[in-house]
């Protein structure tokens, strides 16, 4: 498979006949052949998170992986984020920290959070991870059908804001996950044992008190989503909608 740059929406119709099914490590192998240095890794070094980091690590370790910082995250998953990067021999992950101006200008006293978790979200992600992804042509991410919601609708590869999106664990079951952690030995994030399925920043993130794996994000409200997979307005012409 080899990218000889045909039109955008092409390559990923084209993309997601050929690896609608396919295993997540075909997925990740694809990416990396047709991107190269133009493809990065997000993750948030979460619950979920070792499993992908795994296989992309046995498939190319010095793979970019960019990983949020926003200054709001619990003490263990920075904890996390360098023991499992060292315990998979991860060479290149790039810790993103939002812009001091904008913390600054918008959040001084570090509690948007409490008034507007979307603008909290907009300058501790999204920036951060848009000034990130200048570089890259196409990044991969973690998300899964089971986590519901709108990602039940979530394709093996979407196209956004120009660039080429690569979810390889789309099709996977959480027991899918579980058995694979468990076959490689991978370490947990420390805050599963205590009841969180989904991990995030810490005042938005609560132990699980239902069947759904992301209740306990920002719950009792009715986000779902940080805003890093939302498709921006005025974004390129390249996004064709209705994947996340
Ligand atoms: S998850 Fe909460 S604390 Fe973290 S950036 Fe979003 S609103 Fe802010």
């Amino acid at each position: 498979m080899a990218y000889d740059g045909e039109d955008a929406a092409n390559l990923v119709a084209r993309l997601n006949a050929e690896l609608r099914d396919a295993e997540p490590q075909a997925v990740l192998r694809a990416a990396i052949d047709l991107f190269g240095d133009k493809v990065a890794m997000v993750s948030s070094f979460g619950a979920e998170s070792a499993v992908l980091l795994h296989m992309a690590a046995q498939i190319k370790p010095d793979i970019p992986v960019l990983f949020l910082d926003t200054g709001m995250l619990f003490g263990q998953t920075l904890d996390y984020r360098q023991k499992l990067a060292a315990e998979l021999g991860l060479t290149d992950v790039r810790d993103l920290r939002p812009q001091f101006q904008d913390i600054a200008v918008h959040d001084p006293s570090a509690d948007l959070w409490k008034s507007d978790t979307d603008a909290c979200c907009n300058i501790r992600k999204v920036l951060p991870l848009d000034r990130a992804l200048e570089g890259f042509d196409a990044w991969i991410t973690g998300r899964k059908r089971f986590h519901g919601g709108a990602r039940m609708r979530l394709k093996v590869v979407e196209a956004a804001d120009g660039k080429v999106k690569f979810n390889p664990l789309a099709n996977w079951s959480k027991e899918q996950l579980d058995a694979y952690a468990l076959r490689h030995k991978l370490p947990a994030h420390p805050l599963v044992e205590f009841g969180y399925p989904s991990v995030g920043c810490w005042p938005c993130t609560r132990p699980a008190e239902s069947e759904d794996v992301r209740g306990g994000r920002w719950a009792g409200s009715d986000k779902t989503e940080c805003g890093i997979h939302v498709p921006r307005a005025d974004g390129p012409a390249l996004d064709v909608g209705g994947d996340i």
